[in-house]
């Protein structure tokens, strides 16, 4: 990867600039980031090397452009139809622009934009919900070959299935803020995305924890040198079909505390058997029902990414799927909220043994019950 920064110095715009990295390193220089200029490297896509080929080559990979500024940035409204000249002359690079200023964008695009060039990609930036529901209704309505999305630092629980769905956006990263007022990051925010990236079919990065990183409630504290690191090795970045889930630690709960949540929820414990469902258990018997359940745990619940899923499991028809909803085994949302069990990765038969012992309990509970 590369990086170009044709100009420095950026105007903070939104709750994700509150800590800007720009503000930061320049403050401890002495200098004022608000201060938008040209730089040196103006024109490095065109600059060249005494054997007189270009700095910028294909082989090192995408070229990162105004890191620390915004490219929409009005200030430098005179100095962009020089970059966009800059790109249509490098087709070989693959440029990338990570913006916050995605409502500039269709009065900044050069006159022959048409819809979009094959070597721009725009990373629109959304930090919270608020400023993901203001920013991705115009970015997905926008003229642009290749879209990603980017939650860093990420501030909140974000939902943005409804956006992604739209089937326009290639690639979802997620991360923490870093430095000394770092606000924290929640792995749940991180997760929930996730889950929504995997039902769409989305490559999604989980790029960074940040320095103040929560985990089942717990609050962390990281030194700058694992936000990476440890993002990486948690297994949650997620590639359709590449089993990196698999690398993800979880611990199932423990059973007693389980059926306790549960008991205490009021949508979970609305669900019991009805005496048509008592009845039908009566007449098959208890094993009948526990193949019926791994049957249903095996065909909707245990591929990587079941059809359907949120939705697989009906309401009412059969003991189990009263069962599953009773229990959170309905889907891989509530597997992974109330079980821990990752969403993402190819159900183990372990996992696919314990989920049945989980339903299996609930029913005999039931049925003693009366
Ligand atoms: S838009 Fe980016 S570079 Fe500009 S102030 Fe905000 S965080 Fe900093
Ligand atoms: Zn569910």
């Amino acid at each position: 990867m590369s990086i170009w920064n044709p100009w420095h110095g950026c105007r903070k715009i939104s709750a994700g600039c509150l800590n800007c990295y720009v503000y930061r390193r320049d403050e401890s220089i002495g200098k004022d980031a608000s201060v938008v200029s040209k730089t040196g490297d103006y024109d490095l896509p065109l600059k060249k090397n005494r054997q007189g080929s270009y700095k910028l080559t294909a082989e090192d990979g995408v070229v990162f452009c105004c890191m620390t500024s915004d490219f929409f940035l009005d200030a430098a409204d005179e100095w962009r139809q020089g970059c966009w000249d800059m790109m249509r002359e490098r087709q070989d690079l693959s440029f990338h622009i990570i913006t916050k200023r995605i409502d500039r964008f269709e009065q900044c695009i050069p006159p022959d934009w048409g819809e979009g060039w094959d070597n721009v990609t725009i990373c629109c930036t959304c930090e919270n919900q608020d400023r993901t529901d203001y920013r991705l209704p115009l970015f997905l309505k926008l003229p642009i070959k290749h879209r990603e999305v980017i939650c860093e630092p990420m501030l909140g629980e974000i939902n943005m299935e409804k956006y992604l769905s739209a089937g326009l956006i290639e690639h979802v990263s997620c991360g923490g803020e870093s430095g000394p007022d770092a606000r924290p990051c929640d792995l749940r925010w991180i997760q929930e995305v996730r889950r929504e990236c995997i039902r769409c079919g989305i490559p999604f990065t989980f790029r960074q924890t940040g320095a103040v990183f929560i985990k089942d409630g717990r609050t962390y504290h990281l030194d700058r040198k694992l936000h990476l690191s440890q993002a990486k090795k948690s297994g949650y970045s997620y590639i359709p079909g590449m089993s990196m889930a698999d690398a993800i630690k979880y611990t199932l709960p423990d059973r007693r505390a389980l059926f306790d949540r549960l008991k205490r929820s009021d949508f979970r414990s609305r669900f019991h058997l009805a005496c048509k469902d008592r009845q039908y258990i009566a007449e098959k018997g208890l094993d009948t029902i526990q193949s019926h359940a791994r049957d249903f745990v095996e065909k909707r619940l245990s591929t990587e990414n079941p059809e359907n899923d949120g939705k697989q499991t009906p309401m009412k028809g059969h003991p189990v799927f009263v069962a599953q909803h009773a229990t959170a085994c309905c889907c891989r949302s509530c597997l992974e909220k109330w079980h821990n069990i990752p969403a993402g990765k190819v159900l183990t038969k372990e996992e696919q043994a314990y989920i049945v012992s989980v339903l299996m309990e609930w029913i005999e509970a039931e049925m003693n019950n009366v």
